[in-house]
């Protein structure tokens, strides 16, 4: 007798994304919270304190190295039992609860904290037009809508061709993989094309990349972009920004309810102990949030 188990799928109640210094204070304060929390990291957690020769501006520290902070960090959360996943996330829906898409599969959560930091991000002319209408970042998210058809992948770094191979054997596509970055492998089982593109153009059915020194372009019917830092814009559909940063209230609340954001990402000044006041708040929030989902439960049943 074959059992599912898809119903008893784990529902995180708070998924933090990001491992710094505002992500990691929002699992703390979370964790202290009694809640089920998880934090998705992309890279080494705290990379960014750690670079910090010497930092005089923490309390409690008056003079200590990056690397001296970003392990009291990591052992609180060791201490705390916290969840942390090396993995990028590529994606945010909201369906009943929030589906976080990453590299390696998917995991579900009642409310999300956007911790992700600030990095500058590339676009090529045409991407943001053309984002849902033939231009994704995340192949779990969107790759069946593209099932058996012809793709473009470009990325700026090796985790592409992996997503490349996924286009290819999980959705039947003919796949073109484009690297920005030195391509090692020759075995790869898709074409590939090195020559930067210079612009996405929309077209009846599908996408032209542009190329310098091609007179044509590339048609597809549709372009994965697979890069390093995804701005959340893009992570999350319709979360509002100003400018770079995510829009947000005092309360870390963003435009989208169970949505909150904290610490570079929410913008400057751009400090260590603003980010961790922040994550504290968007914690605090969360919890709220999931006591009101929660109370409405009740309500409903009764
Ligand atoms: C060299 C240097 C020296 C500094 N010195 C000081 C100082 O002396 N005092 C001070 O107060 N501040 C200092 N700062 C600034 C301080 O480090 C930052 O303000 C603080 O670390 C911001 O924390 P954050 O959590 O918001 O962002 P970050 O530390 O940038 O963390 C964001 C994390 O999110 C991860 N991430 C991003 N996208 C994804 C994704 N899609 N999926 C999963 N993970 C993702 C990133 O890998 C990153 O680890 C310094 C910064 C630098 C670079």
């Amino acid at each position: 007798m074959k059992i599912s188990l898809g119903k008893f799928r784990k529902i995180y109640d708070i998924a933090v994304i990001g491992g710094g210094a505002a992500g990691i204070s929002a699992a703390i304060n979370g964790k202290a919270a009694m809640k089920d929390v998880v934090i998705f990291e992309s890279d080494e957690p705290l990379l960014k304190i750690r670079k910090a020769r010497e930092i005089r501006n923490y309390p409690g520290f008056p003079k200590a190295t990056g690397e001296e902070i970003s392990e009291a960090f990591l052992n609180h959360i060791k201490e705390m039992d916290i969840d942390l996943k090396r993995e990028k996330v590529t994606g945010i829906v909201r369906e009943k609860n929030f589906v976080i898409y990453t590299q390696k599969g998917k995991a579900w959560a009642k409310t999300v904290i956007l911790a992700v930091g600030l990095k500058s991000e590339e676009t090529f002319p045409g991407e943001e037009d053309l984002l849902g209408k033939g231009v994704s970042y995340c192949v779990l998210c969107d790759g069946a809508a593209y099932s058996g058809g012809k793709v473009a992948v470009i990325s700026d770094s090796e985790e592409g061709e992996m997503e490349a191979e996924a286009l290819k054997k999980d959705y039947g596509c003919g796949v073109v993989y484009i690297p920005l970055y030195e391509l090692k492998s020759s075995d790869a089982s898709f074409s590939i094309l090195k020559n930067r593109p210079l612009a996405f153009k929309p077209r009846e059915k599908g996408v032209e990349v542009e190329f310098k020194d091609m007179e044509e372009g590339l048609i597809v019917d549709g372009v994965f972009l697979i890069k390093q830092f995804t701005s959340p814009g893009r992570l999350v559909r319709g979360l509002k920004m100003r400018g770079r940063h995510i829009a947000v209230n005092r309360a870390m609340e963003t435009n989208i309810p169970g949505v909150f954001a904290a610490g570079d990402c929410t913008g400057g000044p751009f400090k260590i102990a603003k980010a961790v006041g922040e994550g504290q708040i968007a914690a605090l929030g969360a919890v709220r949030y999931i006591s009101q989902l929660d109370s409405q439960k009740m309500e409903v049943k009764q």
